[in-house]
C-alpha cells in the first residue's frame, strides 16, 4: 500500500476526551472514529488489525474443532421469552419492534438463537459432542461506554457454543476452550491469567475469565506472581484428549486468582504464599462458561441418548472480546512514541520510509523494495508522501509497524538502507538486496 493512496487520517494532538492510551493511541493513529457513543467505524488501519485477531480466532478455533457458522444480529424476542430472558437482561439489552409491531432485539449474546437451531435439527447423541461459533456484532446498552472499543456499546465477539451428552463431555468442552484460549491469545503476543469469576446474566456454574493485566483495567485481580510466567507455547495438544486438556487447566489455573467482587480472601491466602501474593488490574478478553441444562432445560434441547430415552444436552458458551482486544494490547504494547503491534497482529509488517521523495535514485530504490517485498507476500505500507522525514518516522512510530526501512540518498551512495525494529529501536545497515531474506527470518 502506498500511504499517498490510503486513509490513514492520523491525528496531530491527542485528543481530549480519550482517558487511556489504547484509546488516545487509536484515535491518533487513524484506527476509528466514533459514530454515537460506544460505536465506532473501523477505518482502514484498525479494519486490518481487527480482521489480523479475527483470523488468529478462526484458526485457534478450528484447531479445536470448532464449527464455525454466522447468526444474525437482529433476533425475535419470542426466543429469549422461552428462555426467560427476555424481561431477566435488563436495560444493557436494546430491544425494538419491526413495522409488524414484532418485539425484537439486537442480540447482546446467542445462546438461544443456537439452542434454537441444535433443537431444530439434532435429534440423536451421535451428532454430539458439538461446538458451534460464530464471529459476530453484539450490542449492549452499556450506561457508560468508555475507553473506545473497550466498553463499547456495538462491539465484535466470537462466541461459542458447546452441545454434550453428559456433564464429563462439558467440562472436557470447557477445559479445551481454555487450552484453545490461552493459544490465542499467546499468538497475538498477550499473557492472559484465567481467573475463576462470577458468571453474571449468563448464569451458570463454573466460569473463567482471561484476564490481561494494566493499570488501565476495570477489574480489580489477586494473583499468584508465578502465573505471569507461564507460556503455553508451541506444546502439542491434543484436543480430543479429555487428560491433554485438563492437564493444561490444571498447570494454568492451579494458582488461586479472582476478581475483586467474588475475591475470596481466604482461600487466597491460603494457597498463596505471601511473597507471591501480587494485587493489580486487569482487562477482561475473553470468559468461559459451564452451564449444564440452564437452556437445553426450558428450551427442550434435548437428544434421545444411548438407552433411547431423551436427556437435555450440558451445555457452554465461550467468548473473547475481538474488538476490545485491539484496545487490550495497545495497552500491554505501546512506549511514549505509540503502538508496537506484536507481529501476527500488525496493519503491516513493514513501512518504507523515502527520507528524500522526489530524489531520483531514492525513488528507484523505494518503488524496487516495494515491488519486491510485496511480490514475497509481506504486508508493506510504502510512505511517498512529499513530507520531511522526521514527520513520516513519526508516523510509522504511531501505527507501530514491526519494521521500517528507511531509504535515502546517503544510504544508497554506500549501497544500503537502514532498518529499524520497532520494539527494540535496533537499527542495521544492509544492501537492499538482503531485505527480504532478512525480513523472512
Ligand atoms: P464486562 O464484565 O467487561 O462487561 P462481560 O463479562 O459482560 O464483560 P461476556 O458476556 O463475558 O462480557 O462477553 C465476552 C467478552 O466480550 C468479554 O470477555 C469481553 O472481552 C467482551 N466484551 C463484553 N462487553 C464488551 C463491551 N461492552 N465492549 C467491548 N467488549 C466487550
Ligand atoms: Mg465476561
Amino acid at each position: 500500500m502506498r500511504l499517498s493512496r490510503y486513509f490513514l487520517p492520523v491525528l496531530k494532538e491527542t485528543p481530549a476526551d480519550a482517558q487511556i492510551v489504547s484509546h488516545q493511541l487509536m484515535l491518533r493513529a487513524g484506527m476509528i472514529k466514533q459514530a454515537a457513543a460506544g460505536i465506532y467505524s473501523w477505518l482502514p488501519l484498525g479494519y486490518r488489525v481487527l480482521r489480523n485477531i479475527e483470523r488468529i480466532v478462526h484458526e485457534e478455533q478450528q484447531r479445536a474443532g470448532h464449527i464455525p457458522m454466522l447468526m444474525p444480529t437482529l433476533q425475535s424476542a419470542d426466543l429469549w421469552r422461552e428462555s426467560g430472558r427476555f424481561d431477566a437482561y435488563g436495560p444493557e439489552m436494546l430491544r425494538l419492534r419491526d413495522r409488524h409491531e414484532r418485539d425484537m432485539l439486537y442480540g447482546p449474546t446467542n445462546e438461544e438463537l443456537v439452542t434454537d437451531i441444535f433443537r431444530s435439527h439434532v435429534s440423536s447423541y451421535k451428532t454430539l459432542p458439538l461446538t458451534l461459533y460464530h464471529i459476530q456484532w453484539k450490542f449492549r446498552d452499556e450506561i457508560r461506554p468508555r475507553f473506545g472499543v473497550m466498553r463499547g456499546r456495538e462491539f465484535l465477539m466470537k462466541d461459542g457454543y458447546n452441545f454434550d451428552l453428559t456433564e464429563e463431555d462439558a467440562r472436557h468442552a470447557y477445559n479445551r476452550h481454555l487450552v484453545s484460549y490461552l493459544r490465542t491469545y499467546e499468538r497475538m503476543g498477550l499473557q492472559t491469567i484465567p481467573m475463576r469469576a462470577d458468571s453474571g446474566p449468563i448464569g451458570g456454574d463454573d466460569t473463567h475469565e482471561f484476564v490481561v493485566l494494566a493499570e488501565t483495567g476495570e477489574s480489580e485481580v489477586f494473583y499468584d506472581s508465578e502465573v505471569t510466567d507461564r507460556r503455553f507455547g508451541d506444546r502439542v495438544i491434543d484436543y480430543d484428549s479429555h487428560d491433554d486438556c485438563r492437564a493444561v487447566f490444571e498447570e494454568f489455573t492451579s494458582h488461586y486468582a479472582r476478581t475483586g467482587e467474588t475475591h475470596d480472601e481466604a482461600l487466597f491466602h491460603e494457597r498463596v504464599p505471601e511473597a507471591r501474593r501480587r494485587h493489580a488490574r486487569g482487562i477482561e478478553v475473553g470468559q468461559i462458561f459451564y452451564f449444564g441444562t440452564k437452556y437445553s432445560e426450558p428450551m427442550g434441547a434435548t437428544v434421545q441418548g444411548p438407552d433411547g430415552k431423551p436427556v437435555p444436552v450440558h451445555m457452554g458458551s465461550h467468548g473473547i472480546g475481538i474488538s476490545r482486544l485491539l484496545g487490550a494490547i495497545i495497552e500491554a504494547s505501546h512506549d511514549e512514541r505509540g503502538i508496537v503491534w506484536p507481529a501476527a497482529v500488525a496493519p503491516f509488517q513493514v513501512g518504507i520510509v523515502n527520507a528524500k521523495q522526489g530524489d531520483p535514485a531514492s525513488d528507484a530504490a523505494c518503488e524496487k523494495l516495494y515491488a519486491t517485498l510485496a511480490r514475497a507476500g509481506i504486508e508493506v505500507l510504502y510512505d511517498d508522501r512529499t513530507e520531511r522525514a522526521g514527520a513520516k518516522f513519526a508516523t510509522m512510530d504511531l501505527i507501530g509497524l514491526p519494521w521500517r526501512v528507511t531509504v535515502g540518498p546517503r544510504g544508497l551512495a554506500d549501497g544500503v538502507v537502514e532498518l529499524t525494529n520497532r520494539r527494540s529501536g535496533e537499527r542495521e545497515e544492509l544492501a537492499p538486496s538482503q531485505l527480504q531474506g532478512r525480513l523472512s527470518e
